[in-house]
């Protein structure tokens, strides 16, 4: 498959980054335009408060110069009426305790002659006490009070009104003095002075509402605070924070000037507080929407991954499904097919659509089947479907039939519920032909084998009783020439007619012998003797072998143990391996052509066997054919059914023995070439030993 170019590849994923980016900028564009409306409202706010500030600061100065006009007045009109009116004390001290009384600023009223003395103070000067009248003619500057010399210098000069320095009152307060001349027919008299104190001043004429907001001070030039309000000082408020020094506003306090200023600080207001708690809420809900975002986002990367890996997974598993060549057919507990993989529609023939949600009875199943096939089916959903399979006979659409072997298991979901059943059918119509075949095969084999082994017998059978047969003729011929005769001799002739019938005897053995080997008879296991068997087998092989020249050597000790088995196969298995070893040395120049078979005792006491050797000098057998020496139908021979060794090897394994063969190169030891065929049998043991295994029927039949 051609790779997608790059750029296509590089585009898919911008394409599926830009859905992903989008809500993480709109977010932070969020945070940042509520960050600049925010900075904006706070901008907002402060200049508004800014502006307010001034406002009311002024408000404040005007009001208390308001106040200050209202006090000056009064006590202006007090110091005309002295100037008209001849020296009344009494009338003086009654009219300045009213109008201190009456305007809380005014901390004293002082009355000076007109070099400066105090007259008379309202209320009188601490420490000069007396009858009323002597305690207010006090005079405060003699006694270390203010200088109050510049204010009346300048109201006499002036003949104005004129405010004094600010200087302590007492212990806690500070004020200044405002001094008002008094003149009497146009002659200066002295002066009016009125003394106010910054904090009396303050305390009445400073709204409460003013000193919540802000704190006032009165400052000299020096900023030394003379006087203040502030929330402390309103009765019943609570103390809050301190107010915020960089928004304060100043404006000279003139009057009285003398560098006096009025400063109004801002408290931060409630509201600050409320809107801080409020960003932080904002920006902390931002915040977390940012982190639900990013969350959500792992969470999606985390789907999209698992998604992937799923299609790969799917296209996998399809791929693997249709490359199946195995039927997968899906049933639910109904039995109706849920699923069918393509191998399963090519082998019936049929659509998926056509066998999806069908039940019973299906469309492939044979009409005349059809209770074997509901039988089967019903097994299946009870869950008594063989293991091992289950073979049926199923229809394609077009009419042909196949054989199926049917594999049926539990279909568990996820949970580990059971769903259903899945079965996997597989189409063994070839591989039944197969067998078939091969079973046709095998018979046809068996009595080809059969056939040969009789017309081999039958040669034998003849070429063996040719000899007794010959001697009984000739028996009988000497009899009957002696019973002919007139002398007859009865021992002569009964010493023939001896000689006859162990002829005849002889002849009837090997009759039997043959019957016995080509007879159909099941395994008979009996304890037998070895070397007897290869007696058998040199006299039963001995006409082959003197056709071929070759000569046949026995070397079996007299005392051999017998072992257990069954004599007709023992025969068959030296008799075969002896006429191989003669067919092998067809070309073996004659003399050399020998055939030795030999048996001697071997092993431990515990595992005592025999081991027979067939040895001849023969072509010996080359690497290629050794490979498949034992191979069923392989034969070098232009007759040979290649049938024999294997069933030799059957034969030995089956008595507990083992068949095997040696070959020796010629270039090596030339007069030693050819093959050798060793084989085991155990020995039978004292006690009843185990009898050798039972000889599958086919063997059995074939070595017969
Ligand atoms: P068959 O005799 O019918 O060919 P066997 O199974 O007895 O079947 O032998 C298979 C083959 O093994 C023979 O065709 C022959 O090529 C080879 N073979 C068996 N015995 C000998 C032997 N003694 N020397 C050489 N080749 C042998």
């Amino acid at each position: 498959m051609p790779k997608p170019p790059q750029k296509s590849s590089s585009t898919a994923r911008v394409g599926r980054t830009v859905p992903h980016v989008m809500p993480v900028v709109a977010m932070a564009l969020v945070v940042v335009l509520l960050g600049a409306f925010l900075w904006l409202l706070q901008r907002n706010e402060r200049d508004e408060e800014a502006l307010a500030l001034i406002k009311d600061a002024l408000w404040v100065e005007q009001n208390l110069h308001f106040q200050l006009a209202s006090d000056e007045d009064k006590l202006e009109r007090l110091a005309e009426t002295l100037g008209r009116t001849e020296g009344d004390l009494r009338q003086f001290v009654a009219m300045a305790r009213l109008v201190v009384n009456t305007n809380p600023a005014i901390e004293r009223v002082l009355w000076l002659d007109a070099q400066g003395r105090t007259l008379l103070a309202e209320p009188p000067l601490p420490g000069t006490g007396g009858p009323e009248g002597a305690g207010h003619r006090a005079d405060d500057s003699q006694s270390g009070g203010p200088d109050r010399n510049d204010a009346v210098r300048i109201a006499r000069s002036s003949g104005l009104r004129a405010y004094g320095a600010p200087y302590r009152i007492d212990a806690t307060d500070r004020g200044f003095d405002a001094a008002f001349p008094l003149f009497r027919d146009g002659v200066f008299a002295g002066t009016l002075v009125g003394v106010f104190s910054f904090e009396a001043m303050l305390t009445h004429h400073v709204p409460w509402w003013f000193a919540q907001r802000y704190q006032l001070e009165v400052i000299d030039a020096t900023g030394t605070v003379l006087g203040a309000k502030s929330r402390m000082s309103v009765p019943g408020s609570m103390a809050g924070p301190a107010p915020d020094p960089a928004r304060s506003h100043v404006i000279p306090f003139d009057p009285p000037g003398h560098g006096l200023a009025l400063v109004a600080t801002a408290y931060p207001s409630d509201s600050n507080v409320t809107r801080t708690v409020l960003v932080a809420a904002i920006f902390a809900l931002t915040g977390s929407a940012l982190w639900s975002l990013w969350s959500l986002r792992r969470h999606i990367a985390g789907r999209l991954r698992a998604e992937e890996a799923l299609r790969e997974e799917h296209a996998f598993r399809k791929a693997m499904e249709d490359s199946l060549t195995v039927g997968m057919r899906a049933r639910d507990l109904e039995g109706r097919i849920t699923y069918v993989n393509p191998a399963f529609c090519r082998m019936v023939g049929l659509e998926p659509e056509d066998l999806i949600g069908r039940g019973p009875p299906a469309p492939y199943w044979l009409p005349e089947e059809i209770d074997r096939a509901e039988a089967a089916f019903q097994d299946v959903l009870a869950g008594r479907a063989p293991e091992s399979g289950l073979e049926m006979r199923f229809q394609r659409a077009n009419g042909e039939r196949f054989d199926a072997l049917i594999y049926e298991a539990p279909l568990i979901d996820a949970n580990g519920r059971q769903t259903g059943w899945m079965g996997s059918v597989l189409d063994i119509t070839e591989r039944k032909r197969a067998e078939e075949l091969a079973h046709q095969q095998q018979e046809r084999l068996q009595q080809t084998s059969r056939l040969i082994t009789m017309g081999e017998m039958a040669s034998t059978l003849a070429h063996e009783l040719n000899q007794p047969l010959s001697a009984i003729a000739s028996y009988c011929t000497g009899c009957l020439n002696r019973l002919r005769s007139d002398h007859c001799d009865t021992q002569e002739v009964a010493a023939a007619l001896e000689k006859l019938a162990a002829q005849a005897k002889r002849a009837g053995l090997v009759v039997r012998r043959i019957h016995d080997f080509v007879r159909k008879r099941n395994p008979k296991v009996a304890p037998c003797s070895l070397a007897g068997v290869l007696e058998d087998c040199v006299g039963l092989a001995g006409s082959d072998a003197a056709r071929l020249g070759v000569r046949v050597e026995l070397d079996a000790p007299p005392d051999l143990p017998p072992v257990t088995g069954d004599r007709i196969l023992l025969q068959q298995v030296v008799l075969n391996l002896m006429r191989n070893g003669i067919e092998a040395m067809a070309r073996t120049p004659r003399p050399d052509r020998r055939l030795i078979v030999t048996v001697r005792q071997t092993g431990t006491d515990g595992d005592r066997v025999l081991l027979t050797e067939i040895r001849d000098h023969g072509c010996g057998i080359s690497p290629e054919v050794a490979d498949r020496l034992f191979s069923p139908f392989f034969t070098t021979k232009r007759e040979g059914m290649g049938m024999g060794l294997n069933i030799c090897r059957s034969i030995v394994e089956h008595h507990r023995g083992r068949l095997w063969f040696e070959t020796v190169a010629e270039g090596e030891v030339p007069e030693a070439a050819g093959a050798r065929f060793l084989f085991t049998l155990p020995v039978q043991a004292q006690t009843p030993d185990r009898p050798p295994n039972q000889m599958p029927d086919h063997t059995a039949e074939a070595a017969e």
